[in-house]
């Protein structure tokens, strides 16, 4: 069942360079997909357009078989079901607290202080960061902020979860336990997206995978498929960390 849809997307940013080119996408209910490319390729850009922070120059995003609207009420509307981590956890992160950071979001909500408090408990579990929740977000680390920024989204309890290089700037036992994590939203019947650079985690995690470089899809399917054709992974200008066979 499709969720979510790039069709022929195209985006030029305002200085003319062209991130995205005729990029045709689906995200299907309840699976792993993951956007593997090289800097550059356009996943940041992509991202921005499926929950609407950017709209497209040409083509269409569309949630549940229809092209989102750009208006202030079903934008609001779309951004409870489709949550976004972004690559840089600063532009998520603004309160004077991780526990008001993290539950800015399900407050905005109109939750009960109840229903709030419980998921902004469960997050900073799910997270590792039970224990700066009182902290002042500014003074984090870079993998400690990335954390809490993903607190934030999962608090909301979106339907569609999109990470932007989740893991990258994480150590690595954090990073294990955030694969973990995943595991268990995917579990509880969650779809997730997640960008990578890393052939690695995208070739373990993902049910399903797309390579990108400079704004286009080269290739899109299974990732035992894909990963196993060195002239896919030489052309996306990715390293390959181990040969796969
Ligand atoms: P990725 O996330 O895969 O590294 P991006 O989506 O960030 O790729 O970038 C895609 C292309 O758009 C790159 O050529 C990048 O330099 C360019 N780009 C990204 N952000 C901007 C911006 N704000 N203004 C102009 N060009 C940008
Ligand atoms: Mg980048
Ligand atoms: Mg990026």
């Amino acid at each position: 069942e499709l969720i979510l849809e790039a069709v022929d997307l195209e985006y030029s940013y305002p200085d003319g360079t062209s991130a995205l080119r005729k990029v045709n996408l689906q995200v299907r209910k309840g699976e792993k997909l993951a956007i593997l490319g090289s800097n550059g390729a356009g996943k940041s850009t992509l991202f921005m357009h499926f929950n609407g922070i950017y709209s497209p120059s040409s083509g269409t995003i569309k949630f549940q078989g229809q092209a989102i609207s750009y208006k202030k009420k079903p934008l609001i509307e779309l951004r409870k079901k489709v949550g976004i981590v972004f690559q840089d956890p600063d532009s998520q992160l603004f309160s004077a607290s991780v526990w008001q950071d993290i539950s800015f979001g399900p407050l905005n909500l109109g939750l009960s202080e109840e229903e709030v408090t419980k998921r902004v408990r469960q997050a900073l579990t799910d997270t590792e960061t039970s224990e700066l929740e009182g902290k002042p977000t500014h003074l984090l680390s870079y993998g400690q902020k990335k954390r809490v920024s993903i607190a934030g989204v999962l608090a909301m309890e979106p339907e569609i979860i999109i990470f932007d290089e989740p893991t990258a700037g994480m150590d690595p036992r954090h990073s294990q336990e955030f694969m973990l994590l995943l595991d268990k939203l995917s579990s509880e019947g969650k779809t997730i997206v997640l960008s990578t650079h890393d052939v690695d985690l995208a070739y373990s995690w993902s049910d399903r995978l797309a390579i990108m470089y400079r704004g286009e899809i080269i290739a899109h399917g299974l990732p035992g498929d894909l990963l196993t054709r060195p002239e896919i992974v030489k052309r996306a200008d990715l390293t390959i960390p181990w040969l796969i066979e």
